[in-house]
């Protein structure tokens, strides 16, 4: 499965995007974290992208793109993907297209979380003032003042992406103020309703027990030729008897819905009908 998870800071993208790598066992591709790696190891990228991000602004298209489609492929993401920061702009989501279309890749969903900015920052000023009564350090980016310049920026460069997704026909919108338990209850019921499933845990042992068996079965028939031609000829029989793929739902679709009188029945409705047409006859004579 392949997601977009969208929302502005502080919606809950990270918690869910954690929720529904372990559902799906897919990876989180963010780009925000991506580049802090990129940063403290002070690679080429990093080096690019320290000071643009210290300031709040946008890390040229060219860079996160590069390194998106790196990570693509890399082969945990072979089976899916959440991206979370990225895109943030409708060119980066343009790129994305072409990236997807070159790597014959399907995005399955953006799953937008819509959450009213008040109550966001109702919620960034609570927890500083958490941080603070604790007597820990509040993060430079979880004030009020940070977060309204980059809700700011998300509503500009961001929020497009809602109508160019939309217009896609892939966008799948969740209320983001409901609990948390709730929104991923609900990002669940969507993903189920477009067809995404979960990863099947394997069948304990069932082939190679049945592999063994079958292994068994034909070592007992050259031992006994006699006998396996009788056990053949039983199973036949049985299998004969046993419905075919997709018996029982024609056998269902033939069953006449009301009640097949008994046998005593259907003669009583016979005699009455014989009755009836002797009755007939005679009144015409
Ligand atoms: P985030 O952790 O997603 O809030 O990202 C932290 C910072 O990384 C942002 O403020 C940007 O400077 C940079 N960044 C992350 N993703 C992107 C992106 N898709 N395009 C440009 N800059 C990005």
């Amino acid at each position: 499965m392949r997601l977009i998870l969208l929302g502005p800071p502080g919606s809950g993208k990270g918690t869910q995007a954690q929720r529904l790598i372990h559902r799906y066992g897919i990876v989180q591709l963010s780009t925000g974290e991506m580049l802090r790696a990129a940063v403290a190891a002070q690679t080429p990228v990093g080096l690019k992208a320290k000071d643009i991000m210290a300031s709040g602004g946008l890390v040229p298209d060219d860079v996160v793109i590069g390194i998106i489609s790196d990570r693509l492929d890399q082969p945990d993401a072979a089976n899916g993907f959440i991206l979370d920061g990225f895109p943030r702009t409708v060119p980066q989501a343009e790129a994305l297209d072409a990236l997807l279309k070159k790597k014959r890749l399907k995005l399955d969903a953006v799953i937008e979380l819509r959450v009213n900015e008040s109550a966001l920052l109702e919620r960034v000023e609570r927890r500083a003032a958490e941080t603070r009564a604790r007597g820990e350090e509040v993060r430079v980016d979880d004030t009020a003042e940070v977060l309204i310049k980059r809700l700011a920026s998300y509503r500009a460069m961001t929020e497009p992406l809602i109508h160019y997704y939309s217009e896609r026909r892939k966008l799948l919108t969740v209320d983001g103020m409901m609990t948390i338990e709730h929104v991923t209850h609900e990002i669940g019921r969507i993903l189920a309703a477009i067809g995404a499933s979960e990863p099947q845990t394997p069948k304990k042992a069932a082939r190679p027990a049945a592999r063994a068996a079958s292994r068994k079965a034909s070592k007992a028939a050259k031992k006994a030729p006699g006998a396996a031609r009788k056990a053949k000829k039983a199973a036949s029989k049985a299998s004969s008897k046993a419905p075919k793929k997709g018996g029982a739902r024609k056998a269902a679709k033939k069953a006449p819905r009301k009640a097949v009188p008994s046998s005593r029945k259907w003669s009583a409705v016979r005699g009455k009908k014989a009755a009836k047409k002797a009755a007939k006859k005679a009144k015409k004579r």
